[in-house]
This record gives structure tokens, C-alpha cells and sequence, in this order.
């Protein structure tokens, strides 16, 4: 793949051979020559710090799918990523951060000196570029004016949102930030699930049948979690975390998971049917590197995890923090949820919590 040769037709036949590579990462044809062809001939200031948004305009993708596609051209070494940092006083982007390891708590803005906290909502954004052996970076790819045009045309892609993209942890499961560093998450939606009554299941079922119902159930939620923008931190027991960076899409895929595990457990036919429990909750945290993997901490995780023991098993245990996105669901899907309230263990005053009951529409009355 090593290109030393700068000639066009060496530069073309380099770029296209690369970018089929991708098929081992479920990037389609079409999409590999549209790739091909953007690679190829595209103005070199669109290959230098790319807003993947230009990306998702041009070919007509989802942002996921862009940043799918963009991730698998990481892997094998077709583009470059950029942590971009921009300074929230004079504006500057320091290009500096080409790894999660390069970010610490606070950033200082080489331009202003502006000392700030890395927030991977608002300050940090991903950007992409090709790879220099696939194609050289002249002077001119480097345009302020143009890559200004670009964001403010598009809006930019945040490092939040590439964190909590499955791909991403899955093909680079070790990119973490230092150990004692952490980036500040303004908003993070935070979706636990667990199975009820698994000791039974287990007992009654034998444990190698339970365990390959419960990899099932596995397989089901992620695949939900991908579909709806998120991703999965990590799987404890029975039970995943996931992270959305929109409350709605995290209420879709509970709604989801529910619905999945009434179709799962009607295939099943079952005297013991696989009981979901769901909570979220929205709010800010910290990423941290915990043993080498991304994870979530802070009051809103935890706050989360206790909304989601609230569960009694086929129903959705939320938070105010997702009133106003239940509200729509409810209205246009006719969810219903009823108002509580509770005191959760480590946590002083006692806080509002909602049970959404899902109701498949195959069994609905
Ligand atoms: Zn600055």
C-alpha cells in the first residue's frame, strides 16, 4: 500500500487498491468507488482536516455511516484522524491531538494561552485526512478560510460523537486518553439494561442454554445500540452500559429493545421468557481511561445504573432529563408512562423517575 511514487497513475492505482480493502469492513461497492473517485480528484483542501459532514453531504450518508466508512479508512491506514481542539476564547484550532492519547483535562490554546477543560462535546472534533503516502498534502490543502466555510455550512462533528461510535471501539479498542487524564462530557445519554430473574433462568435452563440465550440477547441490544448512534461501553454479567449522544436516541433504543425482547421471547415459547430491565438517565460526566478501555464516570452513570434497578422487568425507567423526548414518543406512538418518584441509594433528595410501558404492536389489544 506504500506508495513512493507521486506520478497520478500511480497516486490513482494506490488509492483505489487501498480503498477496496475496505470491504472486509462491510463498505459497499458503490460507496468504495464513490470513495475512490473523492479521493482521486476531490480539491486537496477537501482532504486535509475533513469535516466528515462535507462527506455525509456529498455521498448522501447518514453521519454513523460517514463516520463508519471513515473509521474502516483508519484502520487500513487510508486517512488520518485528528482530534482538533478549538479554543472557546480567540477561536484558534490546534491540530496538535492525532491520538486520544494526546488530550488531557485541560487544554491550553497554544495561540491565546486560554487555558480551558477538554470538552468533547463542545471544544474537540474529529477531523480527517488522507493519508500522505496515498496522496501528498501540498501547501495549499492547509486553507483556514475554506475549512471555516465547510463548519459553518455543516456544523462540526464532535469527539463525543466518534467516542460512542461501536465501530470506532471495536477497531480501536485501546484509544484512551492518559491514565489521570479525563475529557469533560457536556451531555451523555446513559442506557443500563439487565435480565430479571437470570439465577432462574440459569437453574432451570441448564448454563450452557442460558448462556447461548443470554449471547442472543447480547447480540440483539447491540445491534440496537449501533442503530440508533450509540455504543456499548461495556457488558457486566447480564447487564450492558451504552452511551447515546442524543436523549432521543437513546429512548428509541430502549423502546426497541423491548419491543425485540417481546418478539424474542414469542420465538422462544417459553415458560421462562428473558425479562429486560431499562433505565436512562442524561447528564454530564467524565471519559476516563479505565484498564486501558473508554469509560464513563461520574453522578449521571451512576445516577443511571440505580434508575435501571428502579425496573421491574419489560418496561423503561427514565429520568426529567428525557421528559421532553418521551413526551414526542408518546404522542406520535402512544407509549405510556407514569410519573414516580424515588430515592436512590448515594444520592440525597429523592428525584422523579418515569416507567414507560412498551407494548408490541403484534400484542396490543
Ligand atoms: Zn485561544
Amino acid at each position: 500500500m506504500i506508495n513512493l511514487f507521486n506520478s497520478p497513475r500511480h497516486t490513482n492505482n494506490a488509492i483505489a487498491k487501498a480503498v477496496k480493502s475496505l470491504t472486509q469492513h462491510g463498505i459497499s461497492a458503490p460507496e468504495q468507488d464513490r470513495f475512490i473517485a473523492f479521493l482521486q480528484s476531490e480539491d486537496i483542501r477537501s482532504l486535509y482536516h475533513t469535516n466528515p459532514r462535507l462527506i455525509a453531504d456529498q455521498f448522501k450518508l447518514s453521519e454513523r455511516d460517514t463516520l463508519k466508512l471513515l473509521v474502516a479508512s483508519l484502520k487500513e491506514g487510508i486517512v488520518t484522524l485528528n482530534w482538533d481542539i478549538q479554543c472557546p476564547v480567540c477561536q484558534g484550532v490546534d491540530f496538535a491531538a492525532t491520538q486520544l492519547c494526546d488530550l488531557r483535562t485541560l487544554h491550553v490554546c497554544p495561540v491565546c494561552h486560554h487555558k480551558h477543560n477538554s470538552d468533547a462535546d463542545q471544544q474537540v472534533r474529529v477531523t480527517f485526512s488522507i493519508d500522505e503516502r496515498l496522496r501528498s498534502l501540498s501547501k495549499e490543502a492547509d486553507d483556514l478560510a475554506f475549512r471555516n466555510h465547510i463548519d459553518a455550512q455543516y456544523g462540526v462533528v464532535s469527539g463525543h460523537r466518534l467516542l460512542t461510535l461501536q465501530m470506532f471501539r471495536e477497531l480501536f479498542p485501546r484509544e484512551t486518553i492518559p491514565p489521570n487524564e479525563s475529557l469533560l462530557i457536556r451531555q451523555v445519554t446513559i442506557l443500563f439494561t439487565d435480565l430479571a430473574g437470570s439465577t432462574a433462568l440459569y437453574s432451570q435452563r441448564g448454563d450452557s442454554q442460558a448462556y447461548s440465550l443470554v449471547n442472543q440477547h447480547f447480540k440483539l441490544l447491540f445491534e440496537i445500540v449501533d442503530r440508533h448512534n450509540g455504543a456499548v461501553i461495556k457488558t457486566i454479567g447480564d447487564a450492558i452500559m451504552a452511551t447515546f449522544t442524543s436523549p432521543e436516541d437513546g429512548l428509541k433504543a430502549a423502546i426497541a429493545m423491548q419491543e425485540t425482547m417481546q418478539d424474542f421471547n414469542r420465538r422462544l415459547e417459553s415458560a421462562n421468557p428473558l425479562i429486560l430491565k431499562v433505565g436512562i438517565h442524561a447528564g454530564p460526566c467524565i471519559s476516563v481511561n479505565l484498564n486501558d478501555r473508554s469509560d464513563y464516570f461520574g453522578t449521571t452513570v451512576n445516577t443511571a445504573a440505580r434508575v435501571e434497578g428502579l425496573s421491574q422487568g419489560n418496561d423503561i425507567v427514565f429520568t426529567s432529563s428525557l421528559i421532553s423526548q418521551a413526551e414526542a414518543i408518546a404522542n406520535t406512538a402512544h407509549y405510556k408512562y407514569e410519573k414516580s418518584s424515588a430515592t436512590l441509594k448515594g444520592i440525597s433528595e429523592p428525584i422523579d423517575v418515569f416507567y414507560m410501558h412498551v407494548n408490541n404492536k403484534a400484542t396490543v389489544k
